[in-house]
């Protein structure tokens, strides 16, 4: 299957019709861009398991695919690049924070992938393909939106994103600021549709910190928030919460470590973010303490699971110590978060989650309707294209997108054929998809 000259053609191999495990592939004249190439976690009898897409399809053509665009630094959208990238066999670029979370895994694999770092809202020519790299705001730094213009077409990719105004790290993210790429109108709009079903507009990452401080100032003993480590913005503001409440910060949780040395080498985290070693803990006053936690969907070995059960190496909690939830449960996660907060409510220890606090205390990193709304209406593409979510999330996306005037929507899954000129249509099962698994080794083997 060979994109010929007239054709613009959009292949998913992963996230599209589930949520987690991106893998994007963009064809015209016989050549492919991929964006994005993300894992997913899967509780399988085995425990829990690493999974990817299957990506034969492209590695079986792998000259004819020009590089490897990646968007963001979440796992959904890079982490099986330290699993692929080898048979992939194409440059890899991103942005700088992306790239700085990217080599470290790459390197413990032994992958030897070229990273490439492309600078903030630049625009560059892979093959047939003109990238703009569009700054958008979502819940870690340097998101980008892509513009793929080809001689054929034009497709706007968003990534996953929010309109935030304020989004604490980074600049605020304004519509209007697309003035430039709306004319000639885009021929297919694909989109994040994880909160289309979310009425209104999503909170601001900034509207986070007042109802933070006010849990921890509350609080008498020691204090342990989760949160996801790839999000900067809360910790930059957690950061700040711990300075204004006169507690020391520390941090629990491998992962949080390595963000933070990304961060900070991109240029992040620079002020009012000063954590002490966590070893040092367990010697400060229990008013003086607030941790911050990896492990807010519950996951095996993290920092919280750790400390729910009582067998952290570095600290215990005590009754009337306090643990905030700065998260929302990942759809599937819900029965493992319930099982840690039953486990602190039997030591006596306080939990503070997102949905029970009467100030936010969490921000989602995708659009509500309102958003999505804004987008479509703004941007009056030809097509409407909606990916990342489950079925009702992308059917939902794709009906919002026709009350806004989009003549057309095309919704479909991994392995659909989305063609997007010289005539849209959507041939069903185009291409045998499928998904590799890790196993205890590290080895990978395809199990769907
Ligand atoms: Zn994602
Ligand atoms: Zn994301």
């Amino acid at each position: 299957m060979t994109p010929g000259p007239e054709d613009l053609w959009f292949l998913p191999l992963g996230g599209c019709g589930e949520i987690g495990m991106n893998l994007n592939l963009f064809g015209t004249d016989d050549r492919w861009l991929m964006v994005d190439c993300g894992i997913t976690f899967e509780d399988t009898v085995a425990g829990n398991q690493i999974q990817m897409p299957d990506p034969s399809f492209i590695t079986e053509r792998a000259e004819k695919l020009v590089g490897i665009i990646i968007t963001h630094a979440h796992l959904d959208h890079i982490g099986a690049l330290p699993y692929l990238a080898a048979a992939l066999n194409a440059t890899i670029f991103t942005t700088p924070f992306t790239a700085r979370v990217l080599r470290p895994k790459l390197r413990e694999r032994g992958c030897q992938a070229r990273v490439v770092e492309v600078p903030l809202a630049s625009s560059q020519t892979l093959g047939p393909f003109h990238v703009h790299w569009l700054p958008i705001t979502h819940s870690t730094p340097e998101t980008h939106a892509l513009l793929i213009e080809t001689s054929v077409g034009r497709i706007l990719h968003t990534a996953d994103w929010k309109i935030d105004a304020q989004p604490v790290v980074g600049d605020g993210f304004d519509i209007t600021s697309w003035q430039g790429f709306r004319e000639p109108a885009v021929n297919a709009l694909v989109c994040d549709s994880t909160n289309a079903l979310q009425g209104g507009h999503s909170v601001s990452e900034a509207d986070l910190e007042s109802g933070l401080l006010d849990h921890v100032k509350e609080a008498s003993g020691r204090v342990a928030v989760g949160c996801f480590a790839s999000n900067i913005a809360r910790l930059q503001t957690l950061g700040r919460v711990a300075k204004n409440s006169g507690r020391y910060l520390c941090l629990l949780g491998r992962s949080l470590d390595s963000m933070v040395i990304a961060a900070k080498s991109a240029g992040y985290l620079t002020e009012d973010f000063d954590p002490i070693p966590a070893k040092d803990i367990g010697y400060l006053p229990p008013s003086e303490v607030m941790m911050v936690t990896t492990g807010s969907q519950g996951e095996p070995g993290a920092a919280l699971t750790r400390l729910a059960a009582n067998t952290h190496p570095l600290v215990e909690l005590d009754p009337g110590d306090t643990v905030i939830f700065s998260a929302k449960a990942i759809p599937g996660n819900e029965a493992k978060i319930q099982r840690l907060i039953t486990g602190f409510s039997a030591h006596g220890v306080r939990v503070v989650v997102a949905e029970g606090s009467n100030k936010a205390i969490h921000a989602s990193g995708h659009p509500n309707a309102e958003e999505l709304a804004s987008l479509y209406t703004f941007m009056q593409p030809e097509l409407a294209i909606p990916v990342h979510g489950e079925l009702p999330h992308m059917e939902e996306n794709a009906a919002l997108a026709k009350r806004c005037g989009v003549k057309r929507q095309l919704v479909g899954k991994n392995g659909d054929l989305f063609r997007i000129a010289p005539t849209p249509s959507l041939l069903r099962n185009a291409v045998a998809v499928g998904r590799l698994a890790v196993d205890k080794r590290g080895q990978l083997s395809r199990i769907s």
